[in-house]
């Protein structure tokens, strides 16, 4: 067996201990006689794996009382419907536009109603988050949306937006659990969990318990209200169960790591190695402000085309896989996830340390 570090923006990499234990359950989970993926969602073995992943996330995140954890399906893409078919009762919401998803949440919430773009950093291929203390926020929005971690453009907000008051949904897809929160300044948290938890197919969402009700935008289609799947505790029909499983595994890794504290720490520890690497090459640059750098996606580039492309090819040849930047935006994207050790960063530092001194070339910043 031989494992490559995997950069991959997601499906992403995951915690080898998890992928063993999986292994090791798979024909046989527990003494049922069967794997997870063949067993029943109602019945007693799989209760008890939902409710534990669901309590570990509670306790990981301090999830307080009045908010409920939905595992969903349909991506993070199906709550860009989702969010404004249960919570536009005025039909109308503010959106911050940091990136390509939060545009297309902004784009699906005008369907249903006025989506007011509050602030943008287009104007520099959203290589920045705009400023967020005193934003001009219609009285009557029903919620303030943001992404909180820009995957494709490698931005994070550091503080959150001042929304006046007004609610706050944030899609967290890709810095979900990789840093303590505060559950309690969001209305809505959500993210799919194939960038920083788990298998793609499971969709958490983290929402006060006020805010799901039936009064919903007439036809919403059931499978689309809060209310069905809080109600049901998440089984109102087959959840991924397999997947939720594999989340559960994940979240206890995270609390023999330490927990969210523990995690942050490292996070930034791993981080700062490639961007202090990139501060100081002759050759590879950031794409990014510094002071909105992200934790989790970290964009370069070296200023040539044909060089990243070889930087990409040479790489994956010394075992760094996945390095390619977005379609959108070419270049190089080091995912750089909870699940990726420290010394696939170092080696990917020492890699890029080696091609600098192979393939010369200035800064052209
Ligand atoms: C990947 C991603 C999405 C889309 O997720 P799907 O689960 O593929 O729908 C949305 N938002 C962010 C921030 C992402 O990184």
């Amino acid at each position: 067996m031989s494992r490559v570090y995997n950069f991959s923006a997601g499906p992403a990499v995951l915690p080898e201990e998890v992928l063993r234990q999986c292994a090791e359950e798979m024909m046989d989970y527990h003494g049922s006689g069967m794997s997870v993926m063949e067993m029943s969602h109602r019945g007693k073995v799989y209760d008890a794996i939902i409710k534990e992943a669901e309590k570990d996330l509670r306790e990981l995140m301090g999830i307080p009382d009045n908010y409920a954890v939905l595992f969903l399906q349909g991506g993070a893409s199906t709550q860009f419907a989702m969010i404004p078919m249960n919570l536009m009762k005025n039909r109308k919401a503010g959106f911050i536009i940091t990136g390509q998803w939060a545009k297309k949440a902004y784009q699906e919430a005008s369907k249903y109603g006025e989506a007011i773009a509050l602030a943008s950093s287009a104007d520099k291929t959203f290589s920045y988050l705009p400023d967020c203390s005193d934003l001009d926020i219609p009285e009557d929005v029903d919620y303030v949306y943001i992404c909180e971690n820009n995957t494709i453009y490698g931005t994070e907000y550091k503080e959150l937006p001042n929304t006046k008051g007004h609610l706050l949904v944030a899609d967290v897809s890709s810095n979900f659990l990789s840093r303590p929160v505060d559950v309690t300044k969001y209305g809505v948290i959500y993210g799919g969990v194939q960038k920083n938890i788990g298998p793609a197919g499971v969709t958490i969402v983290i929402i006060r318990k006020d805010l799901i009700s039936d009064d919903v935008l007439p036809g919403t289609p059931t499978m689309l209200k809060y209310k069905t799947h809080f109600d049901a505790d998440s089984l109102y029909n087959t959840p991924p169960c397999w997947n939720i499983y594999v989340c559960g595994l994940v979240f206890k890794w995270l609390k023999k790591q330490g927990g969210l504290e523990a995690i942050a720490k490292r996070n930034e520890e791993k981080a700062k190695i490639l961007y202090d690497f990139l501060d100081s090459s002759k050759l590879f640059q950031g794409t990014v402000v510094k002071k909105d750098r992200s934790l989790m996606n970290v964009p370069f580039v070296t200023g040539d085309k044909d060089l990243d492309a070889l930087f990409v090819k040479e790489a994956e040849a010394a075992g760094l896989v996945s390095l390619k930047g977005h379609r959108s935006v070419g270049g190089m994207r080091a995912s750089i996830y909870n699940a990726m050790p420290k010394e696939g960063v170092e080696k990917l530092v020492d890699f890029m340390k080696k091609f600098e001194a192979e393939h010369g070339g200035e800064k052209n910043a």
